[in-house]
């Protein structure tokens, strides 16, 4: 499902009394495989998603930049460009703020601009709507200054700006694939240096469906934050730079000598083998193996759910349902967990009543509806033509 270009217009027209000029895409993600992973310095393996967010602008004389978004319909933002830049209300702004302060800051010439966001990603719901806002952002405030950027450098923009305006300590997957997403490709990148592998994707007798429990979850909230500093300091006791740069046997070690506290060591059993594992499901991915693919991700979820402690009972309940369905091969939370989506690999022939499955299961214990829908691996962000 693509955003509605026609009334993405209409409304532009409505809110700023002209039509714009340009329009941007820049997709969600799901990540297939490397939970928890990006902040340790491992590797991760997201795809884009055909459920986008569409900036429409337009360039004004002035040095204004007005902000609206269909999904903040009470609560446009404007701010000028030779002023401080600071995050405040509304806070769906602050995003766009820091890509905005960002670029100036690096000396990208900006224009006075309107613009107007639509998206058909949930807000999150941990499909990333908080990257794509920011590097549709980006993409229309390059485009309307007539610059552009080296893909790395404003993945690295961007996950800043999330980092200092909306208080967000993210790693840097989602604003990655983001933009380099490749249709028919997974990507394999190295949180470490940012080199990236596209893996690929195409099999059509494969799809991605994607849950949404409807829990929602904020990762500016303490339990992202207390995972991070948890890794961060079994680490430093484990004498490396990162979790990375451990191995089991390390971890074996520490938990005789007591090394770590038993939290720190809880967690590393999830980072550790879970960075060797993504590693494992590329390769299963590129060789079309999906029975390994599938094992794996059921792995990942369990270890995000009993040692790393970020899944909960809807999250839980989506996956033993996935499971009991023939043609399923595997499911595992997608993003930063506490609730958000499930991603599943399934048969294309069989999704359809894989997803009914999943829906009825779903209400029948929670008495509310889950969401799911089918995609397969999408391009990164774009201009539109
Ligand atoms: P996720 O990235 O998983 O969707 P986050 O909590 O990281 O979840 O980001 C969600 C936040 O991003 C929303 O609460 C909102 O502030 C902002 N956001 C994203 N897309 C939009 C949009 N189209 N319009 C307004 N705000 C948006
Ligand atoms: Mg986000």
């Amino acid at each position: 499902m693509t955003v509605e270009i026609a009334g993405l217009t209409a409304k532009f027209q409505t809110n700023y009394g002209r039509a714009p000029i340009g329009f941007v895409r820049a997709p969600g993600r799901v990540s297939l495989m490397g939970g928890a992973v990006d902040y340790n310095e491992g590797f991760v393996l997201p795809m884009a998603i055909e459920r986008e967010t569409v900036a429409a602008f337009a360039p004004r004389k002035d040095r204004l930049i007005n902000l609206s978004s269909r999904q903040a319909e009470e609560h446009e933002a404007s701010f000028a460009l030779d002023d401080e830049i600071a995050p405040g209300e509304p806070t769906w702004a602050n995003y766009c703020k820091g890509v905005a302060a960002g670029l100036r800051s690096r000396g990208t010439r900006l224009v006075g601009m309107d613009i107007l966001f639509d998206t058909s990603l949930p807000l999150g719901g941990g499909l990333s709507s908080s990257a794509a806002l920011e590097v549709a952002t980006a993409l229309a405030m390059l485009r309307a200054s007539g610059e552009t950027m080296e893909d790395y450098e404003l993945a690295r923009l961007c996950q800043k700006a999330e980092h200092e305006f909306a208080n967000s300590p993210c790693g840097i997957m989602d604003q990655t694939i983001c933009i380099m997403g490749q249709k028919g490709h997974a990507l394999l990148l190295d949180c470490r240096d940012g080199s990236v592998k596209h893996v690929p994707f195409d099999d059509l007798s494969v799809v991605v469906l994607v849950a949404d429990t409807q829990v929602r979850h904020s990762i500016a909230e303490g339990g992202y934050a207390s995972r991070r500093a948890q890794c961060f300091s079994a680490a430093k006791k484990l004498g490396v730079k990162a979790l990375r740069d451990a191995d089991e046997e390390m971890l074996d070690a520490a938990a005789r000598d007591g090394v770590l506290a038993d939290i720190e060591l809880m967690r590393a059993r999830h980072v550790v083998p879970e960075i060797r594992r993504t590693v494992d499901a590329a390769g299963a991915l590129a060789a079309r193996d999906y029975t390994r693919f599938g094992k794996v991700m059921l792995t990942s979820h369990a270890s995000l759910r009993d040692n790393y402690e970020t899944s909960c009972d809807e999250l839980d309940s989506v996956v033993e349902l996935a499971c009991s369905c023939e043609g399923a091969y595997g499911a595992r939370v997608s993003g930063g967990g506490f609730g958000g989506c499930v991603v599943i690999l399934a048969d294309a022939g069989k999704a359809e009543a894989i997803s009914q499955t999943i829906a009825s299961g779903f209400f029948r214990k929670f008495g509310r509806p889950c969401p799911i829908f089918p995609t397969r691996a999408a391009p990164g962000a774009a201009v539109l033509d």
